[in-house]
Protein backbone atom coordinates (compact mmCIF):
# COMPACT_ATOMS: atom_id res chain seq x y z
CA UNK A 1 0.00 0.00 0.00
CA UNK A 2 1.50 3.39 -1.02
CA UNK A 3 1.80 6.17 1.59
CA UNK A 4 -0.55 9.21 1.81
CA UNK A 5 0.23 12.70 2.20
CA UNK A 6 -0.99 15.67 3.12
CA UNK A 7 -1.54 19.02 4.49
CA UNK A 8 -3.42 19.72 7.12
CA UNK A 9 -4.35 23.32 8.91
CA UNK A 10 -2.04 23.85 11.93
CA UNK A 11 -3.08 27.47 12.70
CA UNK A 12 -5.56 29.92 11.55
CA UNK A 13 -3.80 32.95 9.77
CA UNK A 14 -3.54 36.86 11.52
CA UNK A 15 -3.68 38.69 8.06
CA UNK A 16 -2.16 36.98 5.05
CA UNK A 17 -1.92 32.94 5.12
CA UNK A 18 1.35 31.89 5.55
CA UNK A 19 3.46 28.73 5.26
CA UNK A 20 3.05 28.23 8.81
CA UNK A 21 -0.35 28.07 8.88
CA UNK A 22 0.11 24.69 6.89
CA UNK A 23 1.50 21.17 8.34
CA UNK A 24 2.33 18.45 6.28
CA UNK A 25 1.67 14.80 7.15
CA UNK A 26 2.22 11.51 6.41
CA UNK A 27 0.54 8.12 7.08
CA UNK A 28 -0.27 4.93 5.20
CA UNK A 29 -3.49 4.92 3.02
CA UNK A 30 -5.22 2.14 4.08
CA UNK A 31 -7.66 -0.35 2.77
CA UNK A 32 -10.97 0.13 1.10
CA UNK A 33 -13.27 -1.24 3.97
CA UNK A 34 -17.30 -2.40 2.53
CA UNK A 35 -18.69 -0.02 0.44
CA UNK A 36 -15.40 2.56 0.06
CA UNK A 37 -13.53 3.09 -2.67
CA UNK A 38 -9.90 4.35 -2.94
CA UNK A 39 -9.40 7.71 -5.18
CA UNK A 40 -5.98 8.69 -6.49
CA UNK A 41 -5.87 12.53 -6.99
CA UNK A 42 -4.58 13.60 -9.91
CA UNK A 43 -4.77 17.34 -9.61
CA UNK A 44 -5.88 19.55 -6.54
CA UNK A 45 -7.81 22.86 -7.29
CA UNK A 46 -7.04 26.01 -5.49
CA UNK A 47 -9.64 28.80 -4.84
CA UNK A 48 -9.96 31.50 -3.26
CA UNK A 49 -12.60 30.46 -0.90
CA UNK A 50 -10.05 28.08 0.88
CA UNK A 51 -8.81 31.41 2.76
CA UNK A 52 -12.31 32.49 4.00
CA UNK A 53 -12.60 28.95 5.41
CA UNK A 54 -8.65 28.84 7.36
CA UNK A 55 -10.60 31.79 9.31
CA UNK A 56 -12.61 31.47 12.22
CA UNK A 57 -15.09 34.13 11.06
CA UNK A 58 -19.01 33.82 10.68
CA UNK A 59 -19.80 32.82 7.15
CA UNK A 60 -21.71 30.86 4.25
CA UNK A 61 -19.91 27.86 5.53
CA UNK A 62 -18.40 26.70 8.24
CA UNK A 63 -14.32 27.17 9.60
CA UNK A 64 -11.89 24.56 7.97
CA UNK A 65 -11.10 22.41 11.24
CA UNK A 66 -7.32 22.51 12.93
CA UNK A 67 -5.80 19.15 12.32
CA UNK A 68 -7.80 18.27 9.43
CA UNK A 69 -6.82 17.53 6.29
CA UNK A 70 -7.41 21.09 4.14
CA UNK A 71 -10.62 20.89 1.68
CA UNK A 72 -10.36 21.21 -1.53
CA UNK A 73 -11.73 19.93 -4.96
CA UNK A 74 -9.75 17.45 -6.14
CA UNK A 75 -9.91 15.17 -9.64
CA UNK A 76 -8.13 11.70 -9.61
CA UNK A 77 -9.10 7.77 -10.78
CA UNK A 78 -10.49 4.87 -8.56
CA UNK A 79 -7.66 2.32 -7.75
CA UNK A 80 -9.45 0.23 -5.28
CA UNK A 81 -12.87 -0.26 -4.56
CA UNK A 82 -15.44 -2.65 -2.24
CA UNK A 83 -18.30 0.07 -3.39
CA UNK A 84 -20.75 -1.12 -6.52
CA UNK A 85 -21.12 2.08 -7.72
CA UNK A 86 -17.54 2.55 -8.61
CA UNK A 87 -14.72 0.35 -10.41
CA UNK A 88 -10.93 0.64 -10.87
CA UNK A 89 -9.84 3.13 -13.68
CA UNK A 90 -13.43 5.56 -12.87
CA UNK A 91 -12.41 9.19 -13.14
CA UNK A 92 -14.09 10.84 -10.66
CA UNK A 93 -13.95 14.43 -9.43
CA UNK A 94 -14.78 15.22 -5.54
CA UNK A 95 -13.24 17.13 -2.44
CA UNK A 96 -10.95 15.21 -1.77
CA UNK A 97 -8.71 18.20 0.07
CA UNK A 98 -5.06 18.84 -0.31
CA UNK A 99 -3.80 15.09 -0.37
CA UNK A 100 -2.88 12.11 -2.46
CA UNK A 101 -5.31 9.69 -2.01
CA UNK A 102 -8.62 10.10 -0.44
CA UNK A 103 -10.30 6.91 1.01
CA UNK A 104 -14.08 7.67 -0.07
CA UNK A 105 -17.76 6.24 1.02
CA UNK A 106 -18.53 7.57 -2.81
CA UNK A 107 -20.73 10.07 -1.53
CA UNK A 108 -19.66 13.54 -2.89
CA UNK A 109 -17.71 11.94 -5.76
CA UNK A 110 -18.60 12.01 -9.09
CA UNK A 111 -18.05 10.18 -12.20
CA UNK A 112 -16.57 12.24 -14.93
CA UNK A 113 -15.91 11.89 -18.77
CA UNK A 114 -12.66 12.20 -19.96
CA UNK A 115 -12.72 11.42 -23.63
CA UNK A 116 -13.55 14.85 -24.78
CA UNK A 117 -11.95 17.09 -22.17
CA UNK A 118 -8.81 17.22 -19.88
CA UNK A 119 -9.52 15.68 -16.34
CA UNK A 120 -8.55 18.67 -14.64
CA UNK A 121 -11.66 20.56 -16.85
CA UNK A 122 -13.77 19.21 -14.16
CA UNK A 123 -12.23 21.10 -11.16
CA UNK A 124 -12.34 24.50 -13.21
CA UNK A 125 -14.56 25.84 -16.35
CA UNK A 126 -16.27 22.35 -15.99
CA UNK A 127 -16.71 22.48 -12.42
CA UNK A 128 -17.39 24.97 -9.68
CA UNK A 129 -15.69 27.64 -10.93
CA UNK A 130 -17.72 27.71 -14.35
CA UNK A 131 -20.95 26.91 -12.54
CA UNK A 132 -20.57 29.91 -11.24
CA UNK A 133 -19.64 31.78 -14.07
CA UNK A 134 -22.67 30.96 -15.55
CA UNK A 135 -24.94 31.27 -12.73
CA UNK A 136 -24.16 34.57 -12.23
CA UNK A 137 -23.99 35.00 -15.90
CA UNK A 138 -27.48 33.75 -16.69
CA UNK A 139 -29.65 34.32 -13.74
CA UNK A 140 -28.36 37.63 -12.39
CA UNK A 141 -26.75 39.56 -15.38
CA UNK A 142 -29.29 37.89 -17.85
CA UNK A 143 -27.80 40.23 -20.45
CA UNK A 144 -29.72 41.47 -23.35
CA UNK A 145 -27.63 41.85 -26.60
CA UNK A 146 -25.55 44.73 -26.94
CA UNK A 147 -25.66 45.10 -23.07
CA UNK A 148 -21.95 46.28 -21.60
CA UNK A 149 -21.24 43.45 -19.27
CA UNK A 150 -17.59 44.12 -17.23
CA UNK A 151 -16.13 40.92 -15.34
CA UNK A 152 -13.40 41.23 -12.74
CA UNK A 153 -10.61 39.15 -12.69
CA UNK A 154 -11.37 38.67 -16.45
CA UNK A 155 -8.97 36.32 -17.59
CA UNK A 156 -9.40 33.99 -14.03
CA UNK A 157 -11.17 30.51 -13.64
CA UNK A 158 -13.99 32.03 -13.39
CA UNK A 159 -14.21 35.01 -14.76
CA UNK A 160 -12.56 33.59 -18.37
CA UNK A 161 -15.75 31.54 -18.67
CA UNK A 162 -18.21 34.80 -17.55
CA UNK A 163 -16.59 37.01 -20.40
CA UNK A 164 -17.04 34.13 -22.95
CA UNK A 165 -20.65 33.84 -21.92
CA UNK A 166 -21.57 37.19 -22.37
CA UNK A 167 -19.97 37.52 -25.62
CA UNK A 168 -22.27 34.12 -26.26
CA UNK A 169 -25.35 36.19 -25.69
CA UNK A 170 -24.35 39.20 -27.96
CA UNK A 171 -22.93 41.37 -25.09
CA UNK A 172 -20.19 43.85 -24.99
CA UNK A 173 -17.58 42.22 -22.74
CA UNK A 174 -15.20 44.62 -20.49
CA UNK A 175 -12.30 42.91 -18.90
CA UNK A 176 -10.23 44.39 -15.61
CA UNK A 177 -7.06 41.79 -15.35
CA UNK A 178 -4.02 42.46 -13.58
CA UNK A 179 -1.00 43.62 -16.16
CA UNK A 180 -0.63 43.45 -19.66
CA UNK A 181 -0.70 39.75 -20.52
CA UNK A 182 -3.52 39.43 -18.95
CA UNK A 183 -5.14 42.20 -21.21
CA UNK A 184 -3.39 40.77 -24.43
CA UNK A 185 -5.02 37.01 -23.47
CA UNK A 186 -8.59 38.39 -22.64
CA UNK A 187 -9.13 40.71 -26.02
CA UNK A 188 -6.92 37.97 -28.35
CA UNK A 189 -7.85 34.64 -26.62
CA UNK A 190 -10.94 35.25 -24.73
CA UNK A 191 -12.59 37.37 -27.11
CA UNK A 192 -13.24 40.34 -24.68
CA UNK A 193 -13.84 43.84 -26.78
CA UNK A 194 -11.41 45.16 -24.32
CA UNK A 195 -10.25 45.05 -21.08
CA UNK A 196 -8.54 47.44 -18.61
CA UNK A 197 -5.73 46.70 -16.99
CA UNK A 198 -6.06 47.89 -12.80
CA UNK A 199 -2.49 47.86 -12.00
CA UNK A 200 -1.55 50.36 -14.43
CA UNK A 201 -1.71 54.24 -12.87
CA UNK A 202 -4.24 55.72 -15.56
CA UNK A 203 -6.82 52.59 -14.55
CA UNK A 204 -9.46 55.26 -13.92
CA UNK A 205 -9.28 57.08 -17.18
CA UNK A 206 -8.87 54.07 -19.32
CA UNK A 207 -11.66 52.48 -17.54
CA UNK A 208 -13.92 55.26 -18.62
CA UNK A 209 -12.48 55.02 -22.23
CA UNK A 210 -13.44 51.52 -21.94
CA UNK A 211 -17.44 52.30 -21.14
CA UNK A 212 -18.57 54.76 -23.40
CA UNK A 213 -21.98 53.07 -22.98
CA UNK A 214 -21.42 52.86 -19.30
CA UNK A 215 -22.42 49.20 -17.79
CA UNK A 216 -25.78 47.30 -17.73
CA UNK A 217 -23.74 44.15 -16.02
CA UNK A 218 -21.47 43.75 -13.25
CA UNK A 219 -19.72 40.65 -12.78
CA UNK A 220 -17.91 41.36 -9.52
CA UNK A 221 -14.84 38.69 -8.74
CA UNK A 222 -12.57 40.95 -6.48
CA UNK A 223 -14.04 44.65 -4.99
CA UNK A 224 -11.74 47.20 -3.81
CA UNK A 225 -11.03 50.53 -5.54
CA UNK A 226 -11.96 48.98 -9.30
CA UNK A 227 -15.25 47.78 -7.93
CA UNK A 228 -15.86 51.53 -6.53
CA UNK A 229 -15.18 52.72 -9.65
CA UNK A 230 -16.86 50.85 -11.92
CA UNK A 231 -20.14 51.21 -10.73
CA UNK A 232 -19.77 54.83 -11.50
CA UNK A 233 -20.57 54.17 -14.56
CA UNK A 234 -24.15 51.93 -14.32
CA UNK A 235 -26.38 52.33 -16.49
CA UNK A 236 -29.86 52.70 -15.35
CA UNK A 237 -31.78 49.25 -14.51
CA UNK A 238 -27.99 47.24 -14.11
CA UNK A 239 -27.19 44.31 -12.33
CA UNK A 240 -24.65 43.91 -10.19
CA UNK A 241 -23.19 39.90 -8.97
CA UNK A 242 -21.20 40.11 -6.24
CA UNK A 243 -19.29 37.11 -6.91
CA UNK A 244 -16.42 37.59 -4.73
CA UNK A 245 -14.45 39.98 -3.47
CA UNK A 246 -10.84 38.74 -3.51
CA UNK A 247 -9.16 42.41 -2.90
CA UNK A 248 -10.99 41.71 0.76
CA UNK A 249 -10.07 38.73 2.25
CA UNK A 250 -7.09 38.91 3.66
CA UNK A 251 -8.24 42.40 5.38
CA UNK A 252 -6.06 44.59 2.80
CA UNK A 253 -8.60 46.79 0.91
CA UNK A 254 -12.53 47.99 1.52
CA UNK A 255 -14.61 46.18 -0.82
CA UNK A 256 -17.69 49.15 -0.58
CA UNK A 257 -19.89 51.63 -3.00
CA UNK A 258 -19.38 54.78 -2.44
CA UNK A 259 -22.93 56.06 -2.21
CA UNK A 260 -26.06 53.96 -2.22
CA UNK A 261 -27.56 56.92 -4.53
CA UNK A 262 -25.71 55.00 -6.79
CA UNK A 263 -27.94 52.31 -6.87
CA UNK A 264 -31.00 54.57 -6.54
CA UNK A 265 -30.87 56.66 -8.94
CA UNK A 266 -29.91 53.90 -11.55
CA UNK A 267 -32.65 51.27 -10.33
CA UNK A 268 -29.85 48.96 -10.24
CA UNK A 269 -29.89 45.22 -8.48
CA UNK A 270 -26.89 44.19 -6.77
CA UNK A 271 -27.08 40.78 -5.70
CA UNK A 272 -24.64 38.39 -3.93
CA UNK A 273 -24.42 34.69 -4.36
CA UNK A 274 -22.94 31.10 -3.31
CA UNK A 275 -22.69 28.86 -6.31
CA UNK A 276 -23.38 25.87 -3.70
CA UNK A 277 -27.17 26.99 -3.28
CA UNK A 278 -28.02 25.93 -6.42
CA UNK A 279 -26.81 22.74 -7.01
CA UNK A 280 -30.27 21.83 -8.62
CA UNK A 281 -28.90 24.28 -11.86
CA UNK A 282 -25.39 22.28 -12.11
CA UNK A 283 -26.40 19.61 -14.22
CA UNK A 284 -28.06 21.79 -16.89
CA UNK A 285 -25.16 24.55 -16.77
CA UNK A 286 -22.31 21.87 -16.62
CA UNK A 287 -23.87 19.91 -20.00
CA UNK A 288 -23.82 23.58 -21.91
CA UNK A 289 -20.05 24.30 -20.40
CA UNK A 290 -19.01 20.93 -21.51
CA UNK A 291 -20.78 21.11 -24.98
CA UNK A 292 -18.83 24.14 -25.74
CA UNK A 293 -15.29 23.07 -24.32
CA UNK A 294 -15.79 19.85 -26.37
CA UNK A 295 -16.54 22.10 -29.31
CA UNK A 296 -13.90 24.30 -28.86
CA UNK A 297 -16.12 26.91 -28.31
CA UNK A 298 -14.64 27.61 -24.40
CA UNK A 299 -11.18 28.42 -23.91
CA UNK A 300 -9.46 28.65 -20.25
CA UNK A 301 -5.70 28.69 -19.12
CA UNK A 302 -3.97 26.94 -16.12
CA UNK A 303 -1.09 27.67 -13.98
CA UNK A 304 0.01 24.59 -12.56
CA UNK A 305 2.15 23.84 -9.73
CA UNK A 306 4.10 20.75 -9.71
CA UNK A 307 3.46 18.18 -6.49
CA UNK A 308 1.48 18.56 -3.32
CA UNK A 309 4.50 20.34 -1.38
CA UNK A 310 4.01 22.70 -3.91
CA UNK A 311 0.49 23.79 -2.75
CA UNK A 312 0.68 26.83 0.04
CA UNK A 313 3.08 28.80 -1.90
CA UNK A 314 0.61 28.31 -5.18
CA UNK A 315 -2.17 29.05 -3.32
CA UNK A 316 -0.11 32.18 -1.84
CA UNK A 317 0.54 33.75 -5.26
CA UNK A 318 -3.11 33.14 -6.29
CA UNK A 319 -4.44 35.26 -3.35
CA UNK A 320 -2.42 38.20 -4.60
CA UNK A 321 -2.94 37.33 -8.12
CA UNK A 322 0.06 35.34 -9.44
CA UNK A 323 -1.72 32.85 -11.09
CA UNK A 324 -2.99 33.08 -14.81
CA UNK A 325 -6.10 31.25 -14.91
CA UNK A 326 -6.89 28.12 -13.12
CA UNK A 327 -4.46 27.57 -10.34
CA UNK A 328 -3.82 23.52 -9.92
CA UNK A 329 -1.39 21.38 -8.47
CA UNK A 330 -0.54 18.28 -10.05
CA UNK A 331 -0.61 15.54 -7.66
CA UNK A 332 0.95 12.83 -10.16
P1 LIG B 1 -9.01 33.54 -10.14
O1 LIG B 1 -8.54 32.44 -11.00
O2 LIG B 1 -9.73 34.67 -10.77
O3 LIG B 1 -7.79 34.06 -9.28
C1 LIG B 1 -7.90 35.20 -8.48
C2 LIG B 1 -7.61 36.47 -9.28
O4 LIG B 1 -8.09 37.60 -8.59
C3 LIG B 1 -6.15 36.78 -9.45
O5 LIG B 1 -5.51 36.04 -10.46
C4 LIG B 1 -6.19 38.25 -9.78
O6 LIG B 1 -6.36 38.43 -11.18
C5 LIG B 1 -7.48 38.73 -9.15
N1 LIG B 1 -7.22 39.86 -8.23
C6 LIG B 1 -7.53 41.14 -8.46
N2 LIG B 1 -7.21 41.92 -7.47
C7 LIG B 1 -6.68 41.14 -6.55
C8 LIG B 1 -6.15 41.40 -5.27
N3 LIG B 1 -6.13 42.62 -4.73
N4 LIG B 1 -5.67 40.37 -4.59
C9 LIG B 1 -5.68 39.15 -5.14
N5 LIG B 1 -6.18 38.84 -6.34
C10 LIG B 1 -6.67 39.84 -7.05
O7 LIG B 1 -9.95 32.91 -9.00
P2 LIG B 1 -11.39 32.27 -9.21
O8 LIG B 1 -11.83 32.45 -10.60
O9 LIG B 1 -11.35 30.93 -8.64
O10 LIG B 1 -12.30 33.16 -8.27
C11 LIG B 1 -12.65 34.49 -8.65
C12 LIG B 1 -13.57 35.07 -7.60
O11 LIG B 1 -14.79 34.32 -7.57
C13 LIG B 1 -13.01 35.02 -6.18
O12 LIG B 1 -13.35 36.22 -5.52
C14 LIG B 1 -13.73 33.85 -5.56
O13 LIG B 1 -13.81 33.95 -4.16
C15 LIG B 1 -15.08 33.95 -6.25
N6 LIG B 1 -15.86 32.73 -6.27
C16 LIG B 1 -17.13 32.78 -5.80
C17 LIG B 1 -17.97 31.71 -5.85
C18 LIG B 1 -19.38 31.86 -5.39
O14 LIG B 1 -20.09 30.86 -5.27
N7 LIG B 1 -19.83 33.07 -5.13
C19 LIG B 1 -17.49 30.41 -6.35
C20 LIG B 1 -16.13 30.46 -6.91
C21 LIG B 1 -15.35 31.59 -6.84
P3 LIG B 1 -5.87 39.78 -11.88
O15 LIG B 1 -4.39 39.76 -11.78
O16 LIG B 1 -6.39 39.66 -13.26
O17 LIG B 1 -6.48 40.92 -11.14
Amino acid sequence: MPRNKGFVLASRPQGEAKAENFRLVEQDVGEPGEGQVLVKHHYLSLDPYMRGRMDESKSYAASQNLNETMIGGTVGEVVASKNPNFKVGDHVVGSGGWQLYQLSDGKGLQKIDTSRVPIQAYVGALGMPGVTAWYGLNKIIAPKKGETVVVSAATGAVGAVVGQLAKGKGARAVGIAGGPDKCRYATDELGYDACVDHRAPDFAEKLKAALPNGVDGLFENVGGQPFALTTRRLNAFARIAICGLIASYEGKEKSSLEDLRILLVNRAKIEGFIVSDHLALWPEALKELIELAATGKLKWRETIAQGLESAPEAFFGMLKGKNFGKQLVKLI
